[in-house]
């Protein structure tokens, strides 16, 4: 993984020319007057660890794997939004970790928790470090120095239960791993985010990912049957049944509390069959009302697609759901729907051809498999594009909410004017991203000329847009989390007594507060 930026350096993303003409023409794009900062030049904090704390960890661990050199905490740095990588680039370090510890086990998770508390040192779990939401920052005032929790040593499959299509698999596994360690017993867990190729499966539940194929295999949250979790108190072991009316459900409390209640240890997982069908095809809808209406009319009334996302007009212009082919803008394209199929032959096809139907009754023409595959192909490619758009001189970022049928139109609206209010003029492109009966998710990629101050200049869009949201009646995360950065719009969406309950759980579970400070709810005081 790229320190400064995303994935892997040989598959950096050059900009194809007339997408930087766009960027220059439209947007008022210039290189940057300052060149990035190499990973040698990144300041960091001086190492604050107590020399008896250091040596604590290492007798748990292993002295080889707590480590305090300056790469490893450049690459244990926050997580990989636009921001963090803003201050990255202009060399600042000042979230970075003291040291890197890296246990083997549940029981020495439990150690490492143990001393870390008795010693108020601040502890953050660390997975793929994908987080995009300021979830691996910690507040460190009041601590005595903060470790990062690095999960990946945990990456093992430690059973199938192949009759009740259970796994039982590690967190610190990333997507990939999961995906071929499963694949050798004829099992997918069909979560595939943006994220797929460096995210963990611990994170995936911490943080309540959402994967593009989540209206056929849903969110992850729907697939974690059980987890073991090792907190400053002890282990939790949750989720003995696929359900249960014994009580409330606690392996919801630890569903997104992003590391500020405990550190996932297992997960039992549920599984799926690897389908032997795959269709990818698209469609094209004169306008985003009338995709929407589609969208919503296969969500309640079925049948359901296994993927099945619509972009607005601006993004089928330009091509964004295509990152592979970008460049090809295409004006009066309408709106491009990508709609996908897995499973069984014959029911993969079966299900094509009745969602087909209500689509082109619904107004939607079939452009066929090749905007499906080529979509398919490029599904994680975006995230390559936006390091080079940030070193030609763009800022650009994505933020996603959702909300009911009834309130999506007035959420598209409130968030698109939110940013185009604070931003000038920026290229806003949205597409809705994930489906329910009841709703759906509004995913939002914002381009826009970085200013003098491009940190300064984000944060106050941002704080629009998360307004905005909370205004419009829409979730101020369906699928990134909370972390720092929408702890406030957060707050606000649950209330007081919401707050009040978190903060609860926190202080029974964790009681010196060293579990990702700052993470969640802010803590006590502030
Ligand atoms: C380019 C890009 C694309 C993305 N696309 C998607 C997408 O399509 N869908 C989506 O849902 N998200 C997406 N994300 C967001 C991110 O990938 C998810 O939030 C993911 O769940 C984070 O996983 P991770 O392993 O990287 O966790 P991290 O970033 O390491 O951690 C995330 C949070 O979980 C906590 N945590 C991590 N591991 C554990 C553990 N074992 N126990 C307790 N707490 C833990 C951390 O402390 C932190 O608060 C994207 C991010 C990027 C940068």
């Amino acid at each position: 993984m790229l320190w400064s930026g995303w994935g892997d350096p040989a598959r950096a993303a050059e900009l194809p020319e007339p997408v930087r003409r766009l960027l220059g023409d439209l947007l008022g794009v210039r290189a940057p007057d300052t060149p990035a900062a190499t990973l040698g030049e990144v300041r960091l904090p001086g190492p604050a660890l107590p020399a008896p704390v250091t040596a604590e960890l290492e007798e748990v661990v292993g002295a080889g794997h707590v480590r305090r050199d300056h790469e490893t905490r450049v690459r244990h740095t926050r997580g990989k939004s636009t921001p963090d990588l803003l201050r990255l680039r202009a060399g600042d370090g000042s979230d970075a970790p003291d040291a890197v510890v890296l246990p083997g086990s549940h029981d020495e998770v439990l150690a490492v928790l143990r001393i870390c508390a008795a010693h108020r040192v601040a502890v953050v779990p660390f997975g793929g470090g994908t987080s995009v939401v300021g979830g691996l920052a910690a507040d460190r005032r009041g601590f005595a120095g903060v470790v990062a929790l690095d999960v990946t040593r945990l990456n093992r499959l430690v059973s199938v239960d192949a009759e009740s299509m259970v796994a039982e698999l590690e967190p610190g596994l990333r997507a990939p791993q999961a995906e071929e360690l499963l694949a050798g017993h004829g099992f997918t867990l069909g979560h595939f985010p943006q994220s797929f190729e460096y995210a963990t499966l611990g994170g995936f539940a911490a943080a309540r990912s959402s994967g593009q194929a989540s209206a056929g295999y849903g969110r992850f949250d729907d697939m974690v049957v059980g987890m073991t979790v090792a907190t400053p108190r002890g282990t939790l072991e949750l989720g003995r049944a696929p359900k249960s009316a014994a009580g409330p459900d606690l392996r919801q409390v630890i569903l997104g509390s992003e590391g500020a209640f405990g550190v996932i240890t297992s997960l039992r997982l549920r599984v799926r069959r690897i389908p032997a069908e795959r269709l990818y095809e698209g469609w094209r809808f004169p306008s985003f009302a009338q995709g929407t209406a589609a969208l919503r009319r296969l969500a309640q009334d079925g049948p359901v697609p296994t993927v099945l996302r619509l972009s607005d007009e601006t993004e089928t212009m330009v091509g964004l759901a295509r990152p592979d082919e970008l460049g090809d803008v295409a004006p009066d394209a309408g709106c491009l729907v990508v709609a996908g199929y897995e499973g069984e032959p014959g029911e993969a096809r079966a299900r094509r051809d009745g969602a087909a139907a209500v689509l082109a009754g619904l107004g939607g023409v079939c452009l066929g498999t090749d905007p499906g595959e080529s979509w398919a192909r490029g599904r994680y490619s975006a995230p390559y594009l936006r390091d080079s758009l940030l070193a030609a001189g763009a800022t650009v970022e994505t933020l996603e909410t959702a909300g009911f049928w009834s309130a999506l139109p007035g959420l598209y609206d409130a968030v698109r004017g939110s940013l185009q209010g604070s931003l000038g003029s920026p290229l806003v492109m949205c597409h809705v991203s994930h489906v329910y009966g009841t709703g759906a998710s509004l995913y939002f990629t914002v381009v826009t000329a970085q200013s003098a101050d491009p940190l300064g200049q984000w944060e106050a869009a941002k704080k629009a847009a998360n307004e905005a949201i909370v205004a419009a009646g829409g979730t101020i995360s369906h699928h990134h989390g909370v972390g720092r950065d929408h702890r406030d719009a957060h707050a606000a969406e649950i209330g007081e007594l919401g707050v009040e309950i978190l903060r609860a759980i926190k202080d029974r579970l964790d009681p010196e507060g060293v579990l990702n400070p700052g993470a969640l709810v802010a803590p006590a005081g502030d």
